[in-house]
């Protein structure tokens, strides 16, 4: 199974017009940190508040007339941007998550009409169970990236940023699965193969970074963070996310809670931007100096924005945050 920019094409015809087309705008703050224009693309517009609508919109319009329904696993927005893609298409949709799904998505979900399965306490149960399901229940299984419509759909991404600013020197991408990455990088190096791709995840369970560097899929203890959409693993029968992001990406790198908690204050009081922590780690390494000098313009990618208020609220107020046995220790921001 191979994919290329003509598949990302046509997931572009196929989402329009339920997908949004996102802006791209300059951060000055981030801008004069990184000594380059520094970029951010704005998923949080799309309609279910993260950019998962992309993929999710391009599988279900390419289901056949006669499918009973659709199940998928999900750490939140996979999940709600299934039950919208289902929802209008009149279809049965059931999202599988695990229990560190935090209640904000699980609400936002079965406000969709979307039936909603809490199972075990990682990814791995609750894929399990989307499985389960798709056999004794002839529901259509949709990965959340590892599936080419999907890694299509993200891939439209890369052609929006390109059009933009066909000046980018590099584009910085929230990596858990790998979808949104691995068709980011895809569209982007078939347009321009100069261009810098980099995956950054948070230092917890990383399992895109951990497998790329053992070069075969790994498995890695899921644990709470402020980054919960990037938590969960890659599947070790993983296919099509694994070696795209193995082949195109040119880093992986890692950030911690503390840098994730420090990202989203300053995206909030510099840009006045509400996002979840998996759509900060861009800024993150860019502001904790981990990443290379790209020597032009760069834009990450602002995921989403489904965050729990209660906790972001902590954070913006500069409290300290619990996530299982470990605690962020709380600053305000600018002191
Ligand atoms: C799913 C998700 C990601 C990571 O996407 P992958 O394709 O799994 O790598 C990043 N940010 C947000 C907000 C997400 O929902």
């Amino acid at each position: 199974m191979s994919l290329s920019l003509a598949d990302i094409l046509a997931a572009r015809r196929a989402i329009a017009g339920v997908a949004v087309r996102t802006p791209l705008v300059p951060s000055p703050h981030m801008s004069a940190i990184a000594g380059h224009d520094f970029l951010l693309k704005l998923e949080t517009t799309q309609p279910v508040g993260a950019f998962k609508l992309r993929g999710a919109v391009n599988t279900v319009s390419a289901l056949a007339g006669d499918v009973g329904g659709v199940v998928c696993c999900s750490t939140g927005n996979h999940g709600r941007a299934i039950a919208y893609a289902a929802r209008a298409r009149g279809l049965r949709a059931v999202v599988c998550m695990s229990s560190l799904v935090p209640q904000v998505k699980v609400d936002g979900i079965v406000a969709l009409g979307a039936e909603v399965r809490i199972v075990g306490r990682s990814q791995d149960d609750a894929l399990a169970e989307s499985r389960r399901l798709s056999r004794e229940e002839g529901l259509a299984g949709i990965s959340p990236f590892d599936d080419p419509l999907v890694i299509a759909g993200q891939g439209t991404i890369g052609l929006e940023l390109l059009e933009d600013r066909p000046d980018l020197a590099g584009i910085l991408v929230p990596l858990s699965g790998g979808g949104l990455a691995a068709g980011v990088a895809l569209a982007a190096k078939a347009i321009k193969p100069s261009i810098r791709v980099i995956g950054i995840s948070m230092d917890r369970g990383a399992a895109m970074h951990d497998s790329v560097r053992a070069g075969r899929p790994v498995e890695v203890e899921e644990v709470p963070s402020l980054a919960d959409s990037l938590g969960g693993g890659i599947g070790l029968d993983n296919r099509l996310s694994f070696p795209i992001c193995r082949d195109l990406l040119d880093d992986c790198v890692l950030v911690t809670e503390g840098e994730i908690y420090d990202a989203m204050q300053t995206l909030y009081f510099e840009d006045r931007i509400v996002a979840e922590g998996a759509s900060v780690v861009g800024i993150a390494a860019m502001k904790a100096g981990r990443l290379p000098p790209f020597g032009g313009p760069v834009a990450t990618i602002v995921t989403g924005r489904n965050v729990d208020m209660a906790s972001f609220t902590d954070i913006v107020s500069g409290r300290s945050v619990r996530l299982g046995d470990m605690e962020v220790e709380g600053r305000t921001y600018g002191a």
